[in-house]
């Protein structure tokens, strides 16, 4: 990093919270040249920093919260990242995980003039984080601790003025629930990780930031001619927008069954003065346009009464769409319930919950102590999330403990493994399954170089960076605008894969299923490299995977890969090659890698449950969605396994990275630590 700072503002706070004392350090400590920001960043600080004997609830562990190069420019999307060994693991005690958050939490953070926060320690008692510009420092929260989300967020905003970007733990954090979170505004929220655990751990209740800076960037005029150029790739032009056409037609979509489109009714019983408004919500911005709704007041004080973002509002459309407004209304309660207890999202543990409970008398009173014959109601559904959140009765306490935790213990091993299976993931690694209780899992949706990137993440079997946006261009979600098998659909298919692999072939096994195809571990490897890229620079993956393969405003509905790329190089000055995006891509994972393997983990860590298999069998799938009588055996992903450890440099026999891997990736002091200092045997 030159003395002078493009993109970044060149300060971290390093927070000491059993010493409570707080350090401002340069960015550059950590060699952002390298490591560039967000997930690359966070990820260097943990190696450097974090014990490897830290237990994720010990005072040892390391919590980031990082800003990237593009945060608090005109087009990021103004995602926190957020690093530390997650107590998400069962039987083991979990692994170093890493989550994010929306909202404008990290540009106000650049703004008050630090690229990131380094919390360390535990305080003696509950506290909160204080930053205003200059101002960075450790306050007593002994009042707010016990406090919601909601109140806390509202308190804290009130003190400051009405001016603080804020970041919370609710109920959930303080009693260390492996599912909850940390949440910014009504609805950001770290989803993996249980990373509102590691704040509890720490007696930290919040983080209330405020700043009046700004970010320096290289070529303003660039960044200006970028903006315009990616509003004309993915939304409409913000004077085209109305109620009925927000700027991006995605979201458009599904607002017609949103219960926020309210009746009268309700608007009556909710709202008889007229204070509130419903609007369009996105985080600070939003390349994408914003893809949220909620209802707020309409002179801008206080929290909302509730915001449905993204994934959380395409499940309450539906249900709305299918069930009626009311049922939709109730997810919606749900969800704000779930947001103001700091749990992650609930809706899909209930759906986890739900095959068990329709197979009948496995979760009985008997052995749990509840009735659980008023499942699905609206009741049930409250009183689960409290004893969850509380953990204030035995079997609450057991499900915060995580699914797998839970299913064992109250119905034994065997059924556990497969409701487990069925609740949460693929992935047979008590390190990596994160204990059954964050992410997602899409039953079904694993195409073969889907399941590999799942099951070779590093992160778990649920990290939704491995959701396969190329899912939707295959088969077709595009509607109307773009039909699956048209001649311009086949175009568009083609030339992306041509794009980024050199031929239309690697789609093209894909699409037929071809587990033996050699297209799918290269096609693996792009993923977890760009992705890495992404959330180091930080942009937003959401708006990216879709602004990436496809556009509905452009011929032939061409999207652009390189806007990151493109943006880096506006922001930072700093013109980042195809060659350069590869190398930090390779860099990036296997710095992560480094990270798991001195916590133990190794090829067992990258394979299936066995029952995958009979999920993926040839019968399955020929009645299943996809129609395909392409069936998957061990033999084939142990094959697709292999195949991505030659490509990626890594051992076939261990799944360990190479010595010779991390030289050629310019990082050989990271293989000398791992044999000189863990005693880890690398291969050669
Ligand atoms: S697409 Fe959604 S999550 Fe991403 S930046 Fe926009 S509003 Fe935030």
């Amino acid at each position: 990093m030159a003395d002078e700072y493009y993109g970044y503002v060149g300060t971290l706070l390093k927070v000491n919270l059993t010493d409570m004392t707080v350090e401002k350090i340069p960015t550059n400590t950590y060699d952002t040249d390298k490591w560039i920001g967000g997930r690359g960043l966070g990820s260097i600080i943990q190696w450097t920093e974090c014990p490897t004997t830290a237990g994720a609830l010990d005072p040892e562990n390391v919590l980031t919260f990082l800003t990237g190069s593009l945060t608090g420019t005109m087009l990021d999307g103004g995602r926190t990242f957020v690093q530390a060994v997650s107590p998400a693991g069962y039987p083991d005690t979990g692994s170093f995980a890493r989550s994010s958050f929306g909202s404008s939490f990290a540009p106000e953070m650049k703004f008050a003039g630090y690229d990131g926060i380094i919390f360390m320690g535990k305080a003696p008692y509950p506290v909160y984080f204080y930053i205003n510009d200059d101002i960075a420092e450790i306050r007593d929260a002994r009042d707010l601790w016990g406090m919601d989300n909601f109140a806390v967020q509202n308190e804290l905003y009130r003190r400051s003025g009405n001016k603080a970007k804020i970041a919370s733990i609710g109920p959930a954090g303080e009693h260390m629930s492996m599912f909850s979170t940390i949440l910014s505004d009504e609805s950001s929220a770290t989803g993996m990780g249980s990373f509102g655990a590691v704040m509890g751990s720490k007696n930290l209740k919040a983080i209330s930031i405020q700043g009046t800076g700004s970010v320096k960037v290289a070529d303003p005029q660039g960044l200006l001619d970028l903006v315009e150029y990616t509003q004309n790739l993915c939304c409409r032009k913000l004077y085209e927008t109305t109620p009925e056409a927000p700027a991006n037609s995605y979201v458009g979509s599904w607002q017609a069954s949103l219960p926020l489109t309210d009746t009268d009714l309700y608007k009556e019983a909710r709202d008889p003065e007229g204070k509130l408004e419903i609007a369009y919500t996105g985080c600070y911005s939003c390349p994408w346009g914003g893809c949220g709704y909620g209802v707020r007041f309409k002179d801008g004080s206080g929290m909302s009464l509730g915001q449905l973002r993204c994934t959380e509002a395409i499940p309450v459309s539906a249900e709305s769409a299918a069930c009626g407004e009311y049922v939709g209304r109730a997810h919606m309660k749900r969800l704000t319930l779930n947001e103001r207890l700091g749990l992650s999202d609930c809706n899909t543990w209930f759906q986890g919950l739900d095959p068990i409970f329709q197979a009948g008398n496995i979760l009985t009173e008997e052995n749990t102590g509840i009735d659980w014959t008023n499942f699905g109601t609206e009741d049930f559904t409250r009183e689960l999330m409290y004893s969850v959140a509380y953990q204030s009765t035995e079997v609450g306490a057991a499900i915060a403990k995580g699914w797998r935790y839970f299913l064992e213990e109250y119905i034994g091993t065997p059924e556990a493994k497969y409701f487990y299976r069925a609740i949460r993931g693929i992935r047979n690694s008590p390190k990596h399954n994160g204990g059954g209780v964050c992410g997602w899992y899409i039953p079904g949706a694993y195409l073969a170089p889907g399941l590999l990137r799942f099951a070779t993440s590093n992160l778990n079997a649920t990290d939704i960076r491995c959701t396969g946006a190329e899912t939707y261009l295959l088969f077709g979600s595009n509607g109307d605008l773009l039909p699956p098998g048209s001649d311009e659909w086949q175009a568009l298919v083609d030339g992306n894969s041509t794009k980024l692999f050199g031929s239309p072939q690697v789609y093209e096994d894909i699409r037929n299923w071809d587990w033996e195809s050699d297209s799918i571990a290269p096609f693996c490897k792009w993923n977890h490299q760009f992705k890495a890229l992404d959330d180091s620079l930080i942009f937003c993956y959401i708006a990216m995977s879709a602004m990436g393969i496809y556009s509905n405003y452009t011929e032939g509905h061409e999207g652009d890969f390189d806007i990151p790329k493109k943006l880096f190089k506006v922001v930072t000055g700093i013109d980042f090659g195809e060659e350069e995006e590869a190398a930090f891509g390779e860099r990036m994972f296997l710095l992560e890698r480094a990270i798991l393997t001195r916590q133990g983990c190794d090829r067992n860590d990258d394979l299936l449950f066995d029952e995958v298999y009979q999920e993926y069998s040839a019968e399955n799938l020929e009645n299943s969605f996809y129609q395909t009588e392409t069936g998957l055996t061990k033999e084939h992903y142990e094959k697709m396994l292999d195949a991505w450890y030659e490509v990626m440099g890594f051992d076939v026999a261990t799944g360990m990275p190479k010595v010779s891997t991390f030289e050629a990736a310019g990082v050989p002091e990271i293989a000398d630590r791992l044999v000189s200092e863990y005693g880890v045997q690398l291969p050669a």
